[in-house]
């Protein structure tokens, strides 16, 4: 079966689906975006990720393209038409097609928005969560905005690209004063050898990750120790756990980092509770 994509406004097979090269999200990355998991054939957490949608686009001065429920419609086709079950959704919108000018086009112009859809090998996560991963620590040398969920991702792109090379599966980006923000593509959390969940606080040096925002629901629900600020690469070296949340992993034990086994270098337990009781939590749609 061959993947179909959404493109302003048409499902079309991959091979035929495509914008044009004077697209601005082509042309200076002017655009945003959204990955969605997709759980036994439904949208998790959309409304969250709809709503971080709506405030990247804000941000860029970009009007949202169609209602929340025409929007909702096509990312759920996509899905039927891909026949995903287990899986990601990905959106992309961008501020369309014009001659190449660093300046916004005018208003009349229609923004481009695409979707796909994706199967992944459920079985095959599971084992690198059960596994656990290792990450790295690299610079974080982007820009000051990265809590718009922007498509310009070269510096996230670069330092996975060093992880992978390093036989690591994450990046860790550090901050100049030598603590993390996130990872490449991920939310990064770190729990102490007290037992306090750590995880950076929100600002615009780090995405609102949507499964870092339920998974904070979960330890504040369930009253277990928490401390939302910056941690040192110091401090997660002698961690009890680490790990890492985003919508397309959950949550994924970290058992290394830069070469170091993190507490006895097996899956702790808290993560490992977490990501086993994460779709209790969530909503599905
Ligand atoms: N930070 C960055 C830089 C990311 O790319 C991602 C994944 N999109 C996240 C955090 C995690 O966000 P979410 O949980 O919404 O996937």
């Amino acid at each position: 079966m061959s993947r179909i994509a959404y493109v302003n406004g048409r499902y079309l097979p991959l091979s035929h689906a495509a914008v044009s090269i004077e697209d601005r999200g082509y042309q200076f990355a002017d655009g945003v975006y959204e990955v969605c998991e997709v759980r036994a054939g439904r949208l998790v957490d959309e409304r969250r990720h709809m709503a971080r949608l709506d405030r990247s686009l804000r941000e860029i001065h970009l009007a949202r393209p169609m209602s929340a429920k025409a929007l909702s419609a096509v990312l759920h086709e996509t899905v039927r038409r891909n026949r995903v079950y287990d899986g990601i959704v990905y959106l992309q919108i961008t501020r369309g097609v014009a001659r190449r000018d660093f300046a916004f086009p005018p208003a009349d112009t229609p923004v481009s928005v695409v979707v796909t859809a994706r199967g992944s090998d459920r079985a095959r996560l599971e084992q690198l969560a059960a596994d656990g991963i290792a990450v790295i620590t690299v610079p974080d040398s982007r820009w000051r905005r990265v809590d718009i969920k922007s498509v310009a991702l070269l510096p996230n792109v670069l330092a996975k690209q060093a992880a992978r090379e390093q036989g690591a599966r994450e990046a860790w980006l550090v901050d100049e004063a030598g603590r993390v923000t996130e990872g490449a593509s991920s939310n990064a959390w770190i729990v102490s050898r007290d037992g306090k969940l750590i995880t950076r606080s929100l600002g615009n040096d780090i995405l609102a990750g949507v499964t870092r925002s339920v998974v904070v629901d979960v330890v504040k629900a369930q009253g277990l120790a928490f401390e939302e600020r910056a941690f040192s690469v110091e401090e997660a070296y002698a961690a009890r756990e680490a790990f890492v949340t985003s919508a397309s992993q959950i949550v994924l034990p970290v058992v290394r980092i830069d070469g170091r086994p993190i507490g006895n270098g097996a899956p702790g337990l808290i993560a490992t509770a977490l990501r086993r009781d994460y779709h209790r939590h969530a909503e599905l749609s």
